[in-house]
């Protein structure tokens, strides 16, 4: 009987919750080259809805996906506009600022 992940990452004292996972399929994104595309699409402006693996780009107003759930504090990194971001949560949406 092997012991589970989860079972491990307790023993190891790691409390961080289990991050959802999401499939990114490509979004004909194409202001980036083709194995990048599915990490970014277009945002469809104020009543597009981020999903929880979703950051908007205030720079270039574009949506940054990621593989994983994302949160507040996470940083991620806009290719388009090459701009490094702190994700910070406004009013429910995760927006990035711009990292120095
Ligand atoms: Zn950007």
């Amino acid at each position: 009987m092997t012991m589970s992940a989860q079972t491990a990452a307790e023993t190891a004292g790691n409390v961080a919750p289990e991050r959802k996972g999401f499939e990114l399929e490509d979004t004909g994104f194409k202001e980036v080259p083709k194995k990048y595309r599915r990490f970014y699409r277009k945002w469809q402006g104020e009543d597009d809805m981020l999903a929880e693996n979703e950051v908007l780009c205030p720079v270039c107003r574009i949506v940054v996906r990621s593989a994983r759930e994302v949160l507040p504090g996470d940083r991620v990194y806009c290719m388009p506009c090459m701009t490094r971001l702190m994700v910070t949560d406004v009013d429910g949406r995760l927006i990035g600022r711009p990292l120095q």
